[in-house]
């Protein structure tokens, strides 16, 4: 199948044209200084289009185009229900419209998690498995869940993508969603600068010298022996394992895979997280497998395929109920 592919993220929007588990070509656009999505709209259509040509391909062979969206978004019916602050006009916008009458093509919207997953499952780490959780470690924490090969949704379109929000310390941080003591709360990309300057010791810690705390340099610093680093990295790895083993409960699969841009220190966190989950995790059957992501930024473009394969095959099944 041939399809265009959108990954939405937040600073950046990801345009590729993809052939089954094959990048024929992509694109990132930057989008810190648009004004909202629908004035960058034209610029997706034209740099679609130029993929396509570099491709040697054309909008007629085309299956349909997918699009990754950073909120919760309901894909029975391309809505998007909520959107985390990113891309706020894109409540207002009719995209499926759009794609139809600048493309010419049928479109379909799903939560980038969800997509990512869908990608490592047809193309990357959980290739061959049917029962997958996926969580994203990086400003957020993100999760989607495969359970029997098919995305588990539930009745309003969030079922699994509030994954980094199950609360791993009942007295802990106000998360940003209301709840108290989230996982993304206490080790995700935006709350850790404020949980770094927390530390009693953090004015003789080499990260009070730093203009910016993120998790490169927390990695960085716990390597090099500072002593704050370390203390804020083993808290930080206590709260993903955790979580870890939470969704291990709730959802039974049979791999966890972790992605998001704070897996460069995957050296620290997959051997960590595997060893808490083989000691604590209740699997009678055996042991969940704590795996990296492979397909990196490119997991949630390489998830149109079946996406769109998805919706096929709900047409079919629907075309075969009506027929019969
Ligand atoms: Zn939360």
């Amino acid at each position: 199948m041939l399809a265009l592919s959108l990954d939405m993220g937040g600073t950046h929007i990801g345009c590729a044209v993809v052939r089954d588990q094959k990048i024929l070509a992509c694109s990132s656009l930057a989008t810190e200084s648009a004004k909202g999505l629908g004035s960058i709209l034209p610029l997706i259509a034209q740099t679609l289009q130029r993929l396509l040509d570099e491709s040697g391909e054309n909008l007629d062979a085309c299956s349909g185009l997918a699009v990754g969206f950073p909120g919760i978004i309901d894909a029975r019916t391309n809505c998007i229900l909520s959107t985390l602050k990113k891309y706020e006009d894109a409540k207002e916008l009719d995209l499926a419209v759009w794609s139809k009458e600048v493309l010419g093509l049928s479109l379909r919207m799903e939560n980038d998690a969800r997509m990512a997953l869908l990608g490592e499952q047809f193309a990357g780490s959980a290739q061959g498995l049917n029962d997958v959780v996926m969580m994203t470690l990086g400003t957020g924490i993100g999760g989607a869940v495969m359970i029997h090969g098919r995305l588990l949704r539930g009745a309003h379109a969030q079922a699994a993508c509030l994954g980094g929000h199950l609360p791993v310390h009942y007295r802990g941080r106000l998360c940003k969603c209301g709840n108290i003591g989230c996982a993304e709360a206490e080790a995700s990309g935006w709350a850790l600068p404020g949980i770094i300057r927390e530390h009693p010791a953090f004015a003789t810690s080499l990260l009070a010298l730093e203009p910016e705390l993120n998790f490169r340099q927390l990695f960085d610093m716990a390597n090099r022996g500072d002593r704050v680093a370390l203390d804020v990295r083993q808290h930080c790895l206590e709260v993903w394992a955790a979580n870890t083993v939470a969704l291990i409960h709730a959802y039974d699969p049979e791999v966890v895979i972790m992605g998001g841009g704070v897996l460069g220190g995957a050296d620290v966190i997959l051997p960590f997280v595997q060893n808490h989950v083989n000691k604590h995790a209740w699997a009678a059957w055996g042991t969940p497998v704590i795996r990296a992501a492979e397909l990196g930024e490119n997991a949630a473009l390489l998830g149109a395929v079946p996406l769109l394969a998805e919706e096929r095959s709900c047409d079919e099944k629907a075309t075969a109920t009506v027929r019969a």
